[in-house]
């Protein structure tokens, strides 16, 4: 089971934070991770192996922004490698996706005649040429998150942003967790509560067919049907401390003791 984390700010750089997520994430277990940004433009940086190797690149890379979304992959579609982990791209749209497509193929050869090329062997990178679609017609960021959702058939939890709107971070979940966190002046989504433990304690976990629109300021949650929904904030049990690492080597360790 991978594990995402994403978040917008008003006042910070939030790759440490997302770095500092994917490592409380660890646990779920994957083989390969990245985070994707905006500063201005999409950045993106993806690797093979342990959070703490795509530390390195990222900070090699100077990657930088106030708006991000980072993803541990445990691959179910293509092999692990650094061109098939998220984040995805098309143009400026960025999606991390935990979960399968199951109409993946029929959705590739819809685009492929569209005249997109796919860089990935994952189910997943339909869904960033699908939403980078409907932008192209047209659509404002989360109708065309909500209507690439009403395309797919499978389990997912998904975070999506686009250099085209960068106060937007879009999340979605079907049949796979999501969460999202609550902050001053920044919020949050993730996979579990263990990676927002050190910034909120309130969180407020969707429901099936839910679609999430967050910004700097605020969360709005709209159901399966497209009405609004009001899901409740639920205070979280766990304490920046219990998820800590510790004395503890790894994550691993910490869970078995
Ligand atoms: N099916 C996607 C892939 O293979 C996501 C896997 C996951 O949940 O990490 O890239």
């Amino acid at each position: 089971m991978c594990g995402i984390v994403s978040a917008i700010s008003t006042h910070r750089n939030v790759v440490p934070f997302l770095l500092e997520g994917l490592k409380r994430l660890e646990y779920r277990g994957y083989d390969s991770a990245g985070v994707a940004v905006i500063n201005g433009r999409l950045n993106r940086i993806r690797s093979v192996g342990r959070v703490a190797d795509l530390e390195i690149s990222v900070s090699q890379g100077g990657l930088a922004g106030g708006i991000g979304i980072g993803h541990t992959r445990w691959a179910t579609h293509g092999v692990p490698s650094e061109r098939n982990a998220h984040p995805h791209v098309s143009g400026g749209v960025s999606v991390v996706h935990n979960g399968i497509i199951e109409n993946h193929e029929e959705m590739r050869a819809r685009l492929l005649g569209l005249g997109y090329v796919f860089a990935s062997d994952t189910d997943t990178e339909v869904i960033a040429h699908l939403v980078h679609a409907k932008l192209r017609e047209g659509a404002g960021l989360f109708d065309a998150v909500r209507r690439t959702t009403a395309e797919l058939a499978g389990a997912y939890a998904i975070a999506v942003i686009s250099d085209s709107d960068p106060a937007h971070l879009i999340v979605a979940r079907n049949g796979a967790p999501l969460l999202l966190g609550l902050g001053e002046g920044e919020n949050y989504a993730a996979s579990d509560g263990a990676a927002l433990a050190a910034v909120t304690r309130r969180l407020i976990y969707l429901e099936d067919g839910d679609c999430a629109e967050i910004t700097r300021e605020g969360v709005r949650v709209v159901d399966r049907r497209g009405d609004e929904a009001q899901r409740p904030v639920t205070p979280s049990r766990l304490t920046p401390e219990s998820v800590e690492l510790g004395s503890y080597c790894h994550y691993m360790q910490k869970e078995i003791f």
